[in-house]
């Protein structure tokens, strides 16, 4: 009998705590990891060879939308295959639970817009034999995962369940409604759910750019800070779990003041989403560096997740729907793609629409090209930036686009990439030890954007290409930061006795590839994905999910009730 289960031999050990590298052996059994050090092949049943590779903890994502998706993809991709090994569902309080099964629809609706997940895939694919949050969990339980994951309870399902949708969208919660409210987040919380999650953006400002499907504000965003901090007493009295919150009232020193708060109250960490660096607006990241500076000075534990992949979009206007923090943007993308078409094409809405371009994207013209037009006629124009088109017909770039666009059926594809380009800033970010990288959004705005891909990325891009941070740093954000301050009782680390959820990948091979469109979805749908190489081996819980970056078709992935398995 094999002492080891699995031996991964010889390779330079990176454990996650910022501990120089090594070169040495992990031996895996019953799932754990069981020694460190050198070990004989004879005394594993399975060696993995490792030798010129890097092993070391799996990843830790903080931010996923992929309540639904999990139940038709136990992979939860395209996070699991960018070495991913636990995730954390339910951000920004969107989800599926508790829902009454008359408001199924409604909340299936709801997130066709808010998160662009579609409507087909959510229909054929969710089982909905849940009704309350500890049978979602529940649910969650008896389904394959290959990944690990921790569920937050998201606040608009748990307002709309007690309030109901309409009342929970035009008051406050009254006393009673409210104690109740706590009491189920509370039982959530005793069936392990790991904190609670709010998106509150600005219903009547510019930064409302994620609305429900009729256009209305979501519920989080109506949430008062009367609400949110009894929601924190929860967590203060039972001194478990933590809150992840967007926050953009239009007023940046109350919304810094209410995270302080919400953290003294709680005592808990509080996730501030997000610091993102603007091309054209460096004083914001900067700013919030030095608030969460301030705060951790002061031992408050609040905490900024970063986003450091490039935040670039590829669309067609059948189906985009970011651009809703403009009035007359959000109401020309809403509707059927002929109703689109009308608007779009209307004179009188150009006016409108030929303000500067909001922000989710670049705002430079040169920046935003035309991938692919159907429309024989039109193929000419493929390739070019919207500058370039904009010489090419002597028309505004937004009317050249629009036009282009309308005569094509909306079935021509932009691309526009992110509007973090410049990679001083992103070295600013880097720079700043305790920002938690990886705003995924994994399972979300999947027509447009893949954010999954940030571990991959990183390690390509910020530490072989430009040395922004050494391995070890690296290592140390994409696991044990987020896992500690997630709550994760025994992971992000490679120590023994943790369970083995692992990475052993080709440094000099790691690459993101391209986005391409995959018909994988169920209900016919399509999303669009980036694949990565050079992955070895990707482990969870000591089984492979991941081999030469192939799915191996394991399910070895567990729901993490009270950060644990
Ligand atoms: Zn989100």
């Amino acid at each position: 009998m094999a002492e080891y289960d699995t031996l991964i031999r010889d390779g330079m050990i990176i454990d996650g705590t910022r501990m120089p590298r090594f070169r040495g052996d992990v031996g895996i059994k019953n799932g754990r990891i069981a020694r460190i050090g050198r070990i004989r092949p004879s005394e594993a049943t399975r060696v993995v060879d490792a030798s010129g590779m890097i092993v070391a903890p799996g990843f830790v994502d903080l931010h996923t939308h992929y309540d639904a998706q999990l139940f038709w993809d136990p992979y939860c991709s395209i996070s699991s295959w960018h070495g991913v090994t636990s995730i954390v569902i339910g951000n920004c309080g969107f989800g599926f639970a508790p829902v009454h099964p008359d408001g199924r629809e409604r909340a299936m609706l709801t997130m066709t817009r808010v998160e662009a997940i579609p409507y087909a895939s959510m229909k054929t694919g969710m089982p909905w034999d849940w009704t309350t949050f500890p049978e979602f969990l529940d649910s969650i339980e008896r389904h394959p995962k290959a990944l690990n994951i921790l569920p937050y309870v998201p606040v608009s399902p748990l307002l709309t369940w007690v309030m109901g949708l309409d009342e929970a969208k035009s008051r406050p919660p009254t006393e009673k409604e409210e104690r109740e409210i706590c009491r189920l987040l509370d039982e959530a919380m005793d069936a392990g759910a790991c904190g609670w999650s709010a998106q509150r953006l600005d219903p009547n400002g510019p930064a409302c750019v994620q609305r429900d499907f009729d256009g209305t504000p979501m519920v989080s965003d109506l949430m008062s800070d009367d609400t949110c901090l009894a929601l924190a007493r929860v967590l203060e009295r039972r001194n478990e779990g933590f809150i992840q919150m967007t926050l953009a009232s239009g007023n940046p020193e109350h919304d810094m003041r209410h995270f302080e708060r919400l953290a003294e109250v709680s005592g808990r960490p509080v996730l501030f989403n997000v610091v993102q660096p603007r091309d054209s607006l460096p004083l914001v990241h900067r700013g919030n560096i030095s608030w969460l500076e301030s705060c951790r000075k002061r031992g408050l534990r609040v905490y900024g997740q970063a986003v450091t992949v490039d935040t670039g979009m590829a669309f067609t206007f059948e189906n985009w729907n970011l651009f809703d923090e403009c009035a007359a943007w959000a109401e020309a993308t809403t509707g059927t793609v002929e109703q689109r078409k009308d608007k779009l094409s209307d004179p009188a809405r150009r006016e409108a629409l030929r303000a500067p371009m909001p922000r989710v994207i670049t705002d430079e013209f040169d920046l935003i090209f035309i991938t692919t037009i159907e429309r024989a006629e039109l193929k000419e124009y493929e390739g070019l930036t919207l500058r370039e088109l904009s010489e090419r017909t002597g028309k505004h770039p937004v009317d050249a686009m629009l036009d282009v666009a309308v005569a094509d059926d909306l079935r021509t594809e932009f691309y526009a990439p992110g509007p973090n380009q410049n990679m001083g800033f992103l070295k600013e970010m880097l720079d700043y030890p305790w920002l938690i990288p990886g705003v995924s959004d994994g399972g979300a705005h999947t027509k447009f954007f893949t954010g999954g891909q940030y571990p991959t990325d990183m390690l390509e891009r910020m530490v072989r290409e430009r040395e922004m941070l050494s391995l070890e740093e690296a290592h140390w954000r994409l696991s044990a930061l987020p896992a500690l301050c997630a709550g994760f009782r025994d992971r992000g680390f490679l120590r023994e006795g943790a369970p083995a959820d692992v990475v052993v990948y080709d440094l000099e091979k790691l690459h993101v590839r391209p986005m391409e469109i995959v018909h994988d979805l169920p209900g016919g749908e399509w999303r669009r994905v980036r694949k990565a190489e050079g992955f070895r081996s990707i482990m969870v819980n000591g089984q492979v999910t991941i081999e030469n970056d192939r799915e191996s078709g394991a399910h070895p992935g567990r729901l993490l009730r009270h950060g644990a398995a």
